[in-house]
Order: C-alpha cells, then sequence, then structure tokens
C-alpha cells in the first residue's frame, strides 16, 4: 500500500463508506482519487436467511441516499441482505378528534417513484459500503485502525499536506483529511472546530417487535405532546418501533414487562398493525441537536455526524450526511478535473456552502416539527391538527411533504439526481 493518497477518510461508516465508494468509483467525473479508509471496527457479518431478529439500529434510508448507493455500486450489496421498502407514510394527530384520527397518508406515486424509502439495518448499510469499497482499485481499507493524530504540514505561506498518525504508530499522508468519525469526531475535535449542542428533554426507546400480521409497505407516526411514536415496518412480520418521551417514562416503558409492554404499544397503534406478539430488544438514546461552526478547516473537512446532529423524528439524520458525501464527492472530483488543489480553502468552501446551509435548514425544520407537538394551549392544538389536515387535502402541499420524506427536495449532488449515471 503507497502511504500517499488524494484523501484519508476517517471513519469508514455509513457517511464515511459512502464517501470513499463515491470518491473511487470508475463512475464519477474525471479519474477515481486515491483513498484511504481507517475504520475502527468491522461490523458482524450479515448471512442472508440467518439472522433471526432484526438489529435495533435501523435507518429509514430515503431515495436520494439509494440514489447514491447505486450510483456507486453499492445498493445490490444491501437488498440482497435485508431491506424493506416503504411506500406510504401515515401520520396521525393522536390528540386530535375522531374524524382526524385517521390522520394524513402521503403516497410514494405522488412524487413518481416506487418507494419512499427503505427502512435498512444500519449494518447491512456499512457492509454493503465495505464490500464496495474493497472492490474498488484506487481504495485502500484500513480496519482495524484509528486515526490517533494528525499534523498539517506548512510549504511557505501554503499548507501542502496533512500526515495521519494511526494508534498503531503508522504515519500516511494526503491533500486532505475527512473526519467521518460521528459524533464524537476526534478530527473535528483537533481541528478545534466547536459543535455547540442543546440536549432535547426527551429520550428516544426504539424497540424491534414481532407481529402477527406480515409488515405492510406503510410507516406508522403518531403525534401527541409527549412526543412522537413510529412504527417503521421491517421483511416478514418484524417492525421497528421508536418512542420519544420524556427520561422518567422512557425508563418505566424500558423496565416493563414484556406482556405490560405490548399492552401499551398495541394502544397507541392503528389495529392494521396487527397484534403484536413479542418484543426482541428495548434500548434508549438521547436526543441532540449540534452543528458544526464550521464544516472545514487546513485541508480538513466534515461530513455526517461529525459536523451535524438532528432531531431523529423524521428519520433525516443518516440521510443529510449521506448527501454531504455526494456532496464533497462532487466538488473533489470536479475540483481534480479542473487541475485545482483538492484540500485547498476554496476548494472546501464550496462544499461547506452547498451544505451547511441545506442541514442548518434542515436542523430549524425538525425544531419546528418537535415544538409544534410539545404541550400547547388549545388554539395551537386546533392550528396544528388543520395544519396537518390541510397538507393532507391539499395536493401540492402533499407533494412537497413527499418530496421531503423521500429526501428529494433540496440541491442534489448530481450523483443522487438519477442514481445511474453521474
Ligand atoms: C435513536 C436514534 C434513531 C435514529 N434514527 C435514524 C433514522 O431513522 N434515519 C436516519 O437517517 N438517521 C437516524 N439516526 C441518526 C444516525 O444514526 C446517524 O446520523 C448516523 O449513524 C451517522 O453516521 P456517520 O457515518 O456520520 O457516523 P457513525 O455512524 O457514528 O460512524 C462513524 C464511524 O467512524 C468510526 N470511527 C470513529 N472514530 C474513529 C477514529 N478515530 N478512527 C477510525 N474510525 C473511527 C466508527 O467506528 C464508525 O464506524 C438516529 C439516531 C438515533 C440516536
Amino acid at each position: 500500500m503507497s502511504d500517499h493518497f488524494d484523501v484519508i477518510v476517517a471513519g469508514g461508516g455509513m457517511v464515511g463508506g459512502l464517501l470513499a465508494a463515491a470518491l473511487g468509483s470508475a463512475r464519477g467525473a474525471g479519474d477515481p482519487l486515491s483513498v484511504c479508509v481507517l475504520e475502527a471496527a468491522r461490523p458482524d457479518p450479515f448471512t442472508p436467511g440467518s439472522e433471526p431478529a432484526h438489529d435495533i439500529r435501523v435507518s429509514a434510508v430515503s431515495v436520494a441516499s439509494e440514489r447514491l448507493f447505486r450510483a456507486v455500486g453499492a445498493w445490490d450489496g444491501v437488498v440482497s441482505r435485508r431491506a424493506c421498502p416503504f411506500r406510504r407514510m401515515r401520520v396521525w394527530d393522536g390528540e386530535a378528534s375522531e374524524s382526524t384520527h385517521k390522520g394524513t397518508e402521503f403516497d410514494a406515486h405522488e412524487v413518481g417513484v416506487p418507494a419512499l424509502g427503505h427502512i435498512v439495518e444500519n449494518r447491512v448499510l456499512q457492509l454493503a459500503l465495505l464490500d464496495c469499497i474493497e472492490q474498488l482499485p484506487s481504495v485502500s481499507l484500513c480496519c482495524p485502525a484509528r486515526l490517533a493524530h494528525y499534523r498539517v504540514s506548512k510549504q511557505g505561506d501554503d499548507t501542502s499536506n496533512i500526515a495521519v498518525t494511526l494508534d498503531s504508530g503508522e504515519t500516511l499522508t494526503a491533500s486532505l483529511l475527512v473526519g467521518a468519525d460521528g459524533a464524537r469526531s476526534t478530527v473535528r475535535e483537533r481541528a478545534g472546530i466547536t459543535m455547540p449542542r442543546s440536549v432535547y428533554e426527551q429520550r428516544a426507546m426504539v424497540a424491534t417487535v414481532s407481529t402477527d400480521l406480515p409488515q405492510q409497505d406503510i410507516t406508522w407516526q403518531r403525534f401527541v405532546p409527549t412526543g412522537p411514536q413510529a412504527m417503521l415496518p421491517l421483511s416478514g412480520h418484524q417492525a421497528s418501533l421508536v418512542w420519544y418521551h420524556d427520561e422518567t417514562e422512557i425508563q418505566r416503558l424500558c423496565s416493563l414487562d414484556e406482556a405490560a409492554f405490548i399492552e401499551a404499544l398495541e394502544a397507541a397503534f392503528p389495529t392494521e398493525l396487527g397484534a403484536i406478539a413479542r418484543v426482541h430488544q428495548r434500548a434508549s438514546f438521547p436526543i441532540a441537536k449540534a452543528l458544526a461552526e464550521s464544516y472545514i478547516s487546513d485541508r480538513i473537512a466534515l461530513v455526517g455526524d461529525a459536523c451535524h446532529t438532528v432531531h431523529p423524528l423524521a428519520g433525516q439524520g443518516v440521510n443529510l450526511g449521506m448527501l454531504d458525501a455526494g456532496a464533497l464527492a462532487e466538488t473533489l472530483r470536479d475540483a481534480k478535473v479542473a487541475r485545482q488543489d483538492i484540500g485547498a480553502r476554496r476548494t472546501l468552501r464550496r462544499y461547506e456552502r452547498w451544505r451547511r446551509g441545506e442541514n442548518a435548514m434542515m436542523a430549524t425544520v425538525l425544531d419546528g416539527f418537535h415544538k409544534a407537538f410539545s404541550p400547547q394551549a388549545a388554539p395551537v392544538r386546533g392550528a396544528r391538527a388543520l395544519a396537518l389536515e390541510l397538507a393532507g387535502r391539499v395536493t401540492p402541499a402533499r407533494r412537497q411533504v413527499a418530496r421531503y420524506a423521500s429526501g428529494l427536495a433540496g440541491d442534489l449532488p448530481r450523483l443522487a439526481r438519477t442514481g445511474d449515471s453521474v
């Protein structure tokens, strides 16, 4: 293995893996870039057909993210393992009168796509990407390997290189280091980039359940003042629950015995979901919002959770990161074609201007959702129920919501526009 690369990507998770595949794929603009991915831990292998319960960590993969996976050749590795498409999304106000209880249904055909998205285990997404990058001649995967520290070398007034030291003591150099190393990013911390964080007063409980009926092609989302509750379809008879509430209630729900927990779930979701037969796993997480003050530094760029964390109520977190990966890959490949320095601030600013605004806007929208469904006075509740009903009845509003849900709104990277060409 050479020890100099165009790009070193610290973190081969869902976002870092996608970035490396997009940089090293033969299908982008110009020649592939040489890339080294450092990943601290390889996920357990996944054997289709012999994995009983779904993993507890799943993501709602948007159409835009699916297109990015298709464009780099990683989508087959996802569907050959396990993925569940959803074509419809039912949203209802748990406080509204009986007449609006059925809520609003959004459908994929309104935006002309076969599915609004897929629910996929995080492990499956990461494994499909690792398989893909291991096939690319211009990408080297070092796993297990951790970035320990780095140093930017200067030549005159200019910074020309970055030297990255691994925990093994080995040193590699590159024109650019990308931090795709998650919410506790070492790259961000060492670059001195601050990321103010505010913790919501809610926690999220996640669980995998089995239902008597096989899963349908629909996600169920119930909004109540204490926080949303969602049931996402998995393949076969399983579904993934996400339930937001304050810490005390989440602790109580986590400690209920299985029968009492099932009773609470069946009271919250419509009978169309079918009786809940089993609860496989339960876990809970704190919820926070955080946006990095900058996405770039000297020969450094950040992507994914390393530079933003949003409220997970709309399942947007990893999808924003995947769009970061698509946008950064496009920016760097275009810069290389134009014979520009891929690690120069001028190049990196293009990426930052593109993605920082889009991510900040999404964080604000999700904050607004969170506040609109927090405990409120009767007139606000009435306005909220009316807004939800109007969004369901007025065709352009329905279409816009479906576009956001499928990740097709905003300034998309070229790879996410069609999924099969750039
Ligand atoms: C309760 C909950 C539910 C969620 N639901 C959804 C959802 O439905 N849809 C959605 O889009 N998002 C969801 N999210 C958010 C989503 O999980 C994150 O946005 C996503 O994991 C971020 O991906 P990432 O690749 O940026 O970071 P990570 O997944 O954190 O990956 C970082 C990678 O870097 C590696 N690493 C770390 N440090 C180093 C180092 N020093 N050297 C080498 N490697 C390193 C790690 O091993 C890891 O593989 C949810 C989050 C929570 C808490």
